[in-house]
């Protein structure tokens, strides 16, 4: 496999397993079509779509890497930790990973009861709707449902009005620790990547540095540099990070939905030469697809 820079890589995105409304057979095939050399489908929380997206991926000609994006709690906020290459069969990242879906549904419940309050009924079941995993209601579910309902023209508007921090739909919740995540995702194999660090508005520069040197400590390795969710600025931001950490680099679209996502996959620019790029500590790990195996 091509480790440089230049791979059209995708290792973020997410199916109906979690909160995106594709298959994992339309993810891949969809991914094929944009020009994806290596995917990585990289569900919430969840684990379940990665043999259905490895045997697409293979059958549509792209190499493979499994993943996950776990919910990490840090400093009081939700922190993303992504996973990759890791045997997904391993039981300490399997039941880590059913730990932290275990309080979705009573937290949906209670936003339910809040978005009530506010004049939206009826969401806990109307957000169902929406879901393909039952172990996996998500506030995405949710955002869909209030659009449904017409509440709100998009779901961007939706969680600026309800569900964002602070919002009357939001419920604060309590994830994985952030050296559990790491731990689980290590044990099993697999490298450890911060994901979409510009999201993460609340922190100042000395809890950014926290979190950054904190999960190096934990074993982690990689951050997301090259995502649909950084503009062009936080890629040089984020690339002299990885530098000054001493951290690989990963690119992913955090693609959910054709008719949601601004990026699509495998549709972003490539990493900055000056960075290791993650899939370069995952060689041994990649599954190529049997004919070039
Ligand atoms: P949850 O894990 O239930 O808290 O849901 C988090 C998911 O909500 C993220 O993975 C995104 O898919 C989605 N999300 C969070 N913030 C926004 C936003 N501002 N606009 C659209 N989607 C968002
Ligand atoms: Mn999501
Ligand atoms: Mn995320
Ligand atoms: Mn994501």
């Amino acid at each position: 496999m091509n480790s440089t820079c230049l791979l059209n890589a995708d290792l973020h995105c997410h199916s109906i397993v979690s909160d995106g409304t594709l298959s994992p057979e339309d993810l891949a095939a969809r991914a094929s079509a944009n020009g994806v050399e290596l995917w990585a489908l990289t569900d919430h929380d969840e684990i379940g779509g990665i043999a259905r997206a490895r045997a697409a991926a293979h059958a549509a000609g792209m190499a493979f890497l499994s993943g996950v994006e776990v919910s990490v709690t840090f400093a009081g906020e939700t922190v993303h930790i992504v996973g990759l290459g890791f045997d997904e069969n391993d039981p300490g990242l399997r039941r880590g990973l059913e730990s932290t879906r275990g309080g979705r549904e009573g937290r949906a419940r209670e936003m339910a009861a809040e978005l009530a309050r506010v004049g939206i009924h009826g969401a806990f079941e109307g957000a169902l709707k929406y879901v393909g995993n039952p172990d996996l209601i998500s506030r995405t579910h949710f955002a869909r449902y209030i659009v449904e309902v017409g509440a709100c023209g998009d779901t961007a508007e939706v969680f600026r009005k309800y569900l964002a921090d602070g919002k009357p739909g939001f419920v604060p919740h309590r994830w994985a620790t952030l050296g559990d995540a790491v731990r689980w995702i290590r044990e099993a194999g697999g490298v450890a990547v911060i994901a979409h660090p510009g999201r993460y508005h609340r922190f100042d520069a000395t809890k950014e540095y926290a979190l950054f040197s904190e999960f190096r400590e934990h074993g982690g390795q990689g951050v997301e540099v090259v995502t649909g969710s950084h503009t062009a600025a936080e890629y040089v931001k984020y690339a002299d990070m990885a530098i000054e950490f001493g951290l690989a680099a990963s690119r992913g679209s955090d693609f959910h939905s054709p008719a949601e996502s601004r990026t699509d996959l495998g549709r972003l620019p490539m990493l900055p030469g000056k960075l290791t790029p993650v899939w370069s500590l995952l060689q041994e790990r990649v599954a190529l697809p049997p004919q070039a195996a």
